[in-house]
């Protein structure tokens, strides 16, 4: 039975970076690497405008019936007004929730060619490959009580108000976002830094209590706690002390965001959210995605970086698929082409050729046997 692949381009680049995509996936197929069969669904505002809603239930069926999720971005400031559980972002919210993503996984990837165009000195960054685990379905983001409460007038009139943001961590939560960047970390180079604000926060103390539990069934990889605060700083001293860094919603969200930027451009950056393991199959639910947006300001106009998008699509023959070898294959054709001097605008430098969307993933295809 072939692998099923649901597409969803969505708005503004979205849709130029999947063509790419599924200009590559034709090729696997045709040169019987791959057994794709593939379908593509609305999400975002062309979902909204097609059907009202920015996922409509059909699309959201198939997602949870497909073997991955490829999803290219949302938004456009045509949907600036619909309604806030209507607005294009609500398919992917709603995608991660139905799917039960909880485990975010982005990778830090400097290609020797673009090293220059990190934030850092080239030798602090050069062959970088640094993997964030983040948990992404609980903690602050989600917990109750959430809210503003009105605490009425003070004696000099002025009007106070208190806003509570609850963080809470349920073992089990913890306990399956450590196991998912241990298993990873095997697979790489065998080290886990799990970063929390034990010192200050109840939810950092039992974060460390589980991951601890979880180290100690994984003899193999080498574990270290590390103070959030601390990792932030580290990642700008010295990022290639990492390999695999777990944390929670909030602390992810920056600390990815950090890594993120040590490689250069937002056109670069793959991601993963997986879900639970099937009981039946093993199989986990995935989505993949690049970081950037619809990029409206360049939309339609043949000048969208493909890679982030190309990159995610590696990704989900490493995760969803068990094909190390073509997820190496596509990765090393994306650094061969930037060797060759191939950038799209965003990471052009001097000396280089700009190409447009397709000319890239085209010459990425190319380097693919
Ligand atoms: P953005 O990531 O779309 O763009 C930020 C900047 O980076 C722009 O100048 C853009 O041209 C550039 N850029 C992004 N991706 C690029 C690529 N592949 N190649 C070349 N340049 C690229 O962020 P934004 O401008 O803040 O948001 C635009 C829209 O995207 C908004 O509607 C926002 O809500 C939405 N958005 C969606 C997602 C998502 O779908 N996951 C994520 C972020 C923002």
């Amino acid at each position: 039975m072939s692998n099923k692949l649901f597409l969803l381009p969505g708005d503004g680049i979205g849709t130029e970076i999947m063509a790419e995509v599924t200009r590559l996936i034709a090729h696997l197929n045709a040169s019987g690497k791959t057994d794709f069969s593939t379908e593509t669904g609305l999400v975002g505002g062309c979902a909204y405008d097609a059907h009202g809603e920015a996922i409509s239930d059909t699309d959201m069926a198939k997602a949870l019936q497909a073997d991955a999720v490829i999803f290219g971005a949302v938004g456009g400031a045509k949907w600036d007004d619909v309604p806030y559980e209507k607005r294009p972002e609500a398919g992917l919210l709603r995608l991660r929730k139905d799917l039960q993503l909880f485990a975010n996984l982005r990778p830090a990837i400097v290609y020797p060619a673009l090293a220059d165009a990190s934030s850092l000195k080239r030798e602090l960054v050069e062959g970088l490959d640094i993997l964030i685990v983040r948990e992404l379905t609980g903690g602050v983001y989600f917990g109750e009580p959430k809210e503003i409460a009105e605490l009425g007038t003070t004696e000099h009139g002025e009007n106070q108000k208190r806003a509570v943001d609850t963080q809470v961590y349920e073992t089990y939560e913890i306990d399956r976002i450590c196991r998912v960047a241990f298993d990873l970390a095997r697979t790489r180079s065998s080290v886990v830094h799990s970063a929390d604000k034990k010192n200050v926060m109840k939810s950092g103390v039992l974060w460390d209590e589980v991951a601890h539990q979880v180290a100690g069934e994984y003899g193999d990889v080498k574990f270290e706690h590390i103070l959030a605060d601390n990792a932030a700083m580290q990642l700008v001293r010295n990022p290639k002390q990492f390999d695999v860094i777990v944390t929670d919603n909030l602390f992810g969200d920056i600390l990815s965001d950090a890594a993120a930027m040590l490689t250069g451009s937002l056109g670069m950056l793959p991601s993963a959210s997986l879900g639970a393991p099937d009981p039946a199959t093993g199989k986990r639910k995935a989505l993949y995605e690049p970081v950037h947006g619809s990029a409206p300001d360049i939309a339609g106009k043949g000048l969208a970086n493909p890679i982030a998008m190309i990159a995610s699509f590696a990704m989900a023959m490493r995760y969803s698929f068990n094909r190390t070898e073509l997820a190496d294959e596509i990765e090393s054709a994306i650094a061969g082409v930037l060797e060759d001097g191939l950038r799209t605008g965003d990471i052009m430098q001097e000396g280089c050729k700009q190409v447009s969307t397709e000319e890239m993933g085209a010459a990425i295809m190319a380097r693919i046997s």
